[in-house]
């Protein structure tokens, strides 16, 4: 409790701690009294203790699955948080509710410890198109995790390589997350606890929650990943402008046997009565379906007896007459457009459905919400060990946003090419028919679906004669090659994400087939290693047989998040030291710098 010893309130000093004694050493500023709300006030934070100690830890408002990745991701990078939820804590079972998840979130979740991912998730096989009668298109997926992002300058349609999507209800994805939770003692999850005021200060964030038990809670920085009416979003007086109501969809879940075991279909036009403008069916493990039929804009009413006409026409259309069939959920799912104007004040955050709404054309709002999660993540750990510039505290809204935006811009024109419904549509820029643009905010492709490249994010390398052009364009994310680690054993290059440091990959061909001992001392290793130790932000070394459009002896530098900052034509030391520090935002702002740096926490 020596941490606490800078607050000034008078009530608290004599009040335990909750954390108290607690194997993570949280420091979570809690006052269990109910009806505590006026005397606090707070004060500088006193400084961590020598040697390392607790601190305050992140405060993260909504423990959906965007606030559950974020404390997870967090966790990873050895960082606390207090994760603050209005509910129980235990979801309702909606599986009508479901989500895409891209190879990158996917991979995302897993190294979080989401272990419902494999049995509760479905690997599309196929994509189908159909229009009218008529089979358009059928796109094999691939399910090798090394086609995971396809280099540059390759049409993954073209070439057979599109990664298959994941599809789960979004309950048993927040299980997976939950239960990961419960084994993390650097997360506090906190239940039946509203959010209803926030204020911060130089030092850090305060919070109050009502509930059963109000309390004040103190911590470094606070995340609102509170959903689409956030609290916090409204306390930090953040517009969140839109537009209503882009698309609406009936949606179904149920168990049928359809003429394509594991294959997701686009039905555009179909040929029957009830069967509007477009219908998508998603499959689920266990023979399960998730439909959705795209509805008018002029809001039809959907009563159980037109939805349950609509499935059994859907059926009998696909199938030649309806088949036996389990209706397991129904619901009606309206998109919204919207974009937070800040995602950052001060030490005040949003992510997922908080800072944005979006979800037309098969556009996938949570894949959005875990990028923000990933992206956030890795910069308050630096914030929180090292102390952060601005500019890496900012390039969050700056990169997320952008990202986000960009998708609601490609969606915005993409809705009016499907208005105007004649097949030669296209995009600018894109060069590719309607059917093609209709499939990619689905497939996690171009600019409907792709994960972004922060082309022009504020931690963008400026670039130096001496960087080397692999198939990976700087600024997006890397493609997951095999390495060897320093300890001899072999990973994938997307296992080592998320970790709070940087990543220097070296391209040595044959290295694989030799013992460690050799490729350690031999050739650009020494003189790389040296480097690596030397920059100015923490790094692990990485060796790869090969890369995408690489050259032998081409050394990558990676962002914790998987973003690849530079890539140099051998051992360029000037040049990494330039870029690491372009990543890392440049200096600490003094006011990070006056507060210790090197915390430690207990890390799992
Ligand atoms: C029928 C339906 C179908 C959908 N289909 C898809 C789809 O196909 N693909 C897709 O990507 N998305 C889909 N979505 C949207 C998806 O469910 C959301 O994008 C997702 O839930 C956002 O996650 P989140 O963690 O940001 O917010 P949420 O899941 O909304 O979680 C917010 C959490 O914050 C808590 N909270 C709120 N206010 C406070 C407060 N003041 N204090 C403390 N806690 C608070 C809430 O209890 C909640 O637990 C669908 C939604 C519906 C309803």
């Amino acid at each position: 409790m020596g941490a606490r010893s800078g607050w000034s309130c008078a009530r608290h000093a004599t009040l335990p701690s909750l954390d108290a004694g607690t194997p993570s050493r949280l420091h979570t500023f809690c006052d269990h009294t109910p009806g505590y709300h006026h005397a606090f006030r707070p004060a500088p934070r006193a400084p961590a203790r020598p040697g390392g100690s607790a601190v305050d830890p992140v405060i993260v408002v909504g423990a959906g699955p965007v606030g559950l990745a974020l404390s997870l991701a967090l966790a990873r990078q050895g960082v606390p948080s207090v994760l603050l939820d209005e509910t129980s804590g235990q979801e309702e079972a909606r599986p009508a509710r479901t989500v895409v998840l891209r190879p990158d979130t996917a991979h995302f979740a897993g190294r979080l410890g989401c272990a419902t991912l494999r049995d509760e998730g479905s690997l599309w096989t196929a994509w189908r198109s159909l229009r009218r009668k008529q089979q358009l298109r059928r796109l094999e997926l691939t399910d090798r995790p090394d086609d995971g992002t396809p280099p540059r300058d390759t049409d993954p349609a073209a070439t057979g390589t599109v990664p298959a999507p994941l599809h789960i209800p979004q309950h048993a994805l927040a299980r997976g997350l939950r239960d990961a939770v419960t084994g993390r003692h650097l997360i506090k999850l906190v239940t039946e606890s509203h959010v209803d005021s926030l204020e911060q200060d130089g030092a850090g964030v305060t919070v109050h929650t009502r509930g059963p038990h109000p309390t004040w809670w103190r911590g470094s920085h606070v995340v609102g990943c509170d959903g689409s009416r956030s609290t916090v979003r409204k306390l930090l007086g953040i517009r969140f402008p839109g537009r209503t109501a882009v698309e609406r969809h009936a949606v179904a879940t149920l168990r049928a046997e359809l003429p394509w075991p594991d294959e997701a279909v686009l039905h555009r036009r179909p040929p029957w009565r009830s069967g509007g403008e477009e219908i998508t069916a998603r499959p689920l493990p266990d023979g399960a379906w998730r439909l959705d039929w795209l509805l008018p804009p002029q809001g039809e009413l959907v009563t159980p007896d037109t939805l349950v006409a609509r499935v059994r026409d859907t059926l009998a259309g696909w199938c030649g007459e309806t088949p036996p069939y389990e209706l397991i959920d129904t619901g009606v799912h309206t998109v919204h457009h919207r974009l937070a104007r800040n995602w950052r004040v001060g030490r005040a955050f949003l992510a997922g459905d908080a800072a944005h709404l979006l979800g037309a054309l098969g556009t996938q709002e949570l894949d959005e919400g875990l990028r923000d999660a990933q992206n956030l993540a890795w910069k308050l750990a630096y914030d929180w060990h090292h102390g952060a510039s601005e500019q890496l505290l900012d390039s969050y809204e700056s990169e997320r946003r952008t990202a986000v935006a960009a998708r609601l811009r490609a969606a915005d024109q993409a809705l009016s090419a499907r208005r105007g419904g004649a097949l030669r549509v296209r995009l600018p820029g894109t060069g590719r028919g309607q059917d093609a643009l209709l499939a990619d905010g689905h497939l996690g492709l171009g600019r409907l679906g792709a994960p972004a490249a922060h082309l022009h994010s504020p931690l963008a390398h400026p670039g130096a004669p001496d960087e080397a052009v692999v198939g990976t364009v700087p600024g997006a994310l890397v493609i997951d090659v095999p390495v060897s680690v320093p300890d001899g054993t072999t990973a994938r290059l997307w296992d080592r994400l998320d970790r709070g440091h940087l990543l220097v990959v070296l391209i040595a061909p044959g290295t694989g087939v030799w013992d460690r001992r050799h490729w350690q001392s031999a050739g650009l290793m020494p003189r790389l290693a040296e480097a690596v130790a030397a920059l100015p932000a923490r790094a692990e070394l990485l060796v790869a047989e090969s890369y995408p459009g690489a050259a032998a002896h081409t050394v990558l530098l990676v962002r914790p998040d998987g973003h690849l900052v530079a890539s140099f034509a051998g051992v360029r030391p000037d040049g990494l030291y330039a870029a690491a520090d372009s990543a890392r935002g440049g200096e600490p702002s003094p006011a990070a710098v006056a507060d210790p740096s090197d915390r430690t926490a207990d890390v799992n």
